[in-house]
C-alpha cells in the first residue's frame, strides 16, 4: 500500500514521548520545533504516490503496490528503478533528510534477501525477518535505526555501578512471548518522525556482550520509549526567508531510551549472538543497499551546493575570473565523478545472493568514503567563494517592514540587475546550507552517519582486489629477468 502524507502524519499521533530539554512535546506534527519537517516527510509520501511518479517509485506484486525501495533487485532495470526512486526523494529534499523513508527500508530489504542468515542464528528468525519486511512494505513504514550504544557507555565497568541503571541497551528478561529490553541507543536521526526504530549493532560487540546483541524492531509510540531530542533548529529558524532549509528540513536526532520495553518474538531477528548482530549487514546486501541510497542522497545535496557556488559567483560579478572558473570547474567535476560512480554501481552490478543482483560494492564504498571525508572541504570551498557576503546582510528580513529602512536597504545593497531582497535571499539560503547551526549538524552528520571514518575506509580495504593485483604484478615481474650478460654464475645457478 502507498501511504498518503495525511495517513503518515496521523500515524505520528500515537502518544509518543518526545522531550525537548524538560518539555514533553504533545504532538510532533503541530509543535513549532517539528511541524515543518513533519510536513516535509508527509510531502514525500504524497509525491511518491502521485500519478507522475507512481510507475517509477512503486512496483506491483500480487495485485498490490509497494514503494520501489522495497524492491528486491534481480536485474539492472530493477537497480535503475531503485536508484531513480532514491534520487527523486533526495531531489525533493535537496539531500537534507538522511532518514527519508527509503534509507532504513533499503537495509531491511537487503536483510530480507538473506533469511538463511537469520535462520542460522535461531530457527524462526528467518521467517521473522521476511515477515517484518512484508509488514514494512505493506504499511509503507517510515523507520529510523538506532544501532549504536551510547558514547561513553561501552565499558563493562558501567554494569557494575551500584544503584544506577545500565545505560547500554540490552535484554533484561525473556518470556514465552518475547524479550524485555532496557537501556539507551544512539542516535535516532528522525526518530521523532519515524513510525518504528530498528534496534541493532553496526559496530562489533565483544563475544561476551550477548545480551546487547539484540536486534529487533519497535514502534516508537510503544509505552516505555522516550526520545530525548537534541536542540531542534526549526524552533529557532527566524522565518522561512531567513532560514529556508532549517525551516523545512531539520530531521533532528534523538537519544532513544527504552524503559523495560516488551518486544514480541515476531519482531526479534538476532538474540544472544554478538558476532551475527553486526555480520548480518555485511553478509547480506543490506549495508550496500542502504549506503547506496545515502550516496544518491548526497549527490542531490552536492547539486544544491554547486548551484549556490555558481549563483554567488554570478551575483558578485566574479564568474569571469579564471581562478573562480577553476574553483567552479573542480566542484562540477566532483559532482560528475560522484554521479559516474553511482551509475557505475549499477553498470558493474554483482550478484552476492543467488537470484538477485546487487550494486557493485567496491564502487559504492569508494563513493561512501569520498562523500564522508570530502563534504567539509566542498562546503569550505563554497564558503570561501561567499567571502563576507552573508554578514553584509541585515540580521533578518524584518528590515523591509519599515518603508524608510526598506528604501535604504534597496539603495545600498542592490546591484544592477539584482534587488537587495533577491541578493539577501541567495546569501541567507547559502548560509543556512553551509554556515548555520543546521549546517554544522550536517557537517557532523556526513562525517559520522555511516560510522567513524576508519571503519568506512576499512570496507575498501576488505573488498580491495588484492589477489588480482598481486597476480597482475607477479605476471609482469615474471616476464623479465636480470639480463643474461649480467648474471653471475651464482645467480644463474639459482
Ligand atoms: C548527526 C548524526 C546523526 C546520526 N544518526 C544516527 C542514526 O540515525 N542511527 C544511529 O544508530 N547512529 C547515528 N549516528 C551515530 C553514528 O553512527 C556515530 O556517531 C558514529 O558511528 C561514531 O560513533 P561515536 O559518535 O560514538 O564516536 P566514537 O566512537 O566515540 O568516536 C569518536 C572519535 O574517536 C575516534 N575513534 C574512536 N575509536 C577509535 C579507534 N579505535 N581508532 C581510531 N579512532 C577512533 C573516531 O574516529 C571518532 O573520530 C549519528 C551521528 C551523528 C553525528
Amino acid at each position: 500500500m502507498l501511504k498518503s502524507g495525511k495517513d503518515y502524519l496521523e500515524g505520528l499521533r500515537d502518544g509518543r514521548k518526545v522531550y525537548i530539554g524538560g518539555e514533553l512535546v504533545d504532538d510532533v506534527t503541530t509543535h513549532p520545533a517539528f511541524r515543518n519537517a513533519a510536513r516535509s516527510f508527509a510531502m514525500l509520501y504524497d509525491r511518491k504516490a502521485a500519478r507522475e511518479n507512481r510507475d517509477v517509485m512503486s512496483f506491483e506484486e500480487n495485485g498490490e503496490r509497494f514503494a520501489s525501495y522495497y524492491l528486491m533487485p534481480k536485474t539492472k532495470d530493477d537497480l535503475r528503478k531503485r536508484m531513480e526512486t532514491h534520487r527523486r526523494i533526495a531531489s525533493w529534499t535537496y539531500g537534507l533528510l538522511g532518514r527519508s523513508p527509503d534509507h532504513v527500508a533499503s537495509f531491511v530489504t537487503g536483510l530480507a534477501m538473506r533469511p538463511d542468515l537469520f535462520e542460522g542464528i535461531r530457527p524462526g528468525f528467518g521467517t521473522n525477518m521476511v515477515n517484518y519486511y512484508k509488514y514494512m512494505r505493506a504499511n509503507d513504514i517510515c523507520a529510523t535505526y538506532t544501532v549504536l550504544p551510547p558514547q561513553g557507555a561501552r565499558k563493562p565497568e558501567l554494569y557494575e555501578r551500584e544503584g544506577m541503571r545500565v545505560p547500554t541497551l540490552r535484554v533484561i528478561d525473556e518470556t514465552d512471548d518475547g524479550v524485555v529490553i532496557d537501556g539507551m541507543k544512539m542516535l535516532g536521526t528522525s526518530a521523532v518522525f519515524a513510525d518504528e526504530t530498528w534496534i541493532g549493532n553496526l559496530l562489533p560487540l565483544a563475544p561476551n556482550q550477548v545480551k546487547e546483541s539484540i536486534t529487533c524492531a519497535v514502534p516508537l509510540g510503544t509505552r516505555g520509549i522516550s526520545m530525548w531530542s537534541r536542540k531542534p533548529f526549526e524552533k529557532y529558524a527566524v522565518s522561512e526567508y531567513d532560514n529556508p532549509l532549517t525551516w523545512r528540513f531539520d530531521e533532528t536526532d534523538s537519544m532513544v531510551i527504552f524503559d523495560r520495553v516488551k518486544v514480541p518474538w515476531e519482531k526479534v531477528f538476532v538474540h544472544d549472538n554478538a558476532d551475527m548482530s553486526r555480520e548480518i549487514y555485511v553478509r547480506s546486501p543490506a549495508h550496500s543497499m542502504g549506503n547506496h541510497q545515502s550516496n544518491v542522497r548526497f549527490w542531490e545535496k552536492l547539486k544544491l551546493i554547486l548551484s549556490i557556488a555558481k549563483r554567488v559567483a554570478d551575483m558578485n560579478g566574479i564568474v569571469h575570473i579564471p581562478q573562480v572558473q577553476q574553483t567552479l570547474a573542480k566542484l562540477a567535476a566532483a559532482e560528475a565523478l560522484l554521479s559516474g560512480t553511482i551509475y557505475g554501481c549499477i553498470e558493474n552490478a554483482e550478484s552476492i545472493v543467488p537470484g538477485y543482483l546487487n550494486i557493485n560494492r567496491r564502487h559504492m564504498y569508494a563513493a561512501l568514503l569520498w562523500t564522508t571525508t570530502q563534504y567539509n572541504d566542498l562546503c569550505d570551498t563554497v564558503r570561501e567563494l561567499m567571502g563576507g557576503g552573508p554578514f553584509q546582510m541585515p540580521a533578518d528580513i524584518s528590515v523591509v517592514k519599515d518603508p524608510a529602512m526598506a528604501r535604504i536597504f534597496e539603495d545600498y545593497w542592490s546591484v544592477p540587475g539584482q534587488s537587495a531582497v533577491e541578493r539577501m535571499k541567495v546569501l541567507k539560503l547559502g548560509w543556512d546550507l553551509l554556515g548555520s547551526e543546521f549546517a554544522g549538524r550536517h557537517s557532523q552528520y556526513e562525517k559520522f552517519y555511516a560510522g567513524p571514518s576508519f571503519v568506512v575506509t576499512n570496507y575498501s580495504w576488505l573488498l580491495g582486489p588484492w589477489a588480482v593485483l598481486d597476480t597482475m604484478l607477479d605476471d609482469l615481474l615474471g616476464s623479465y629477468d636480470v639480463p643474461a650478460e649480467y648474471k653471475s654464475s651464482k645467480t644463474a645457478a639459482k
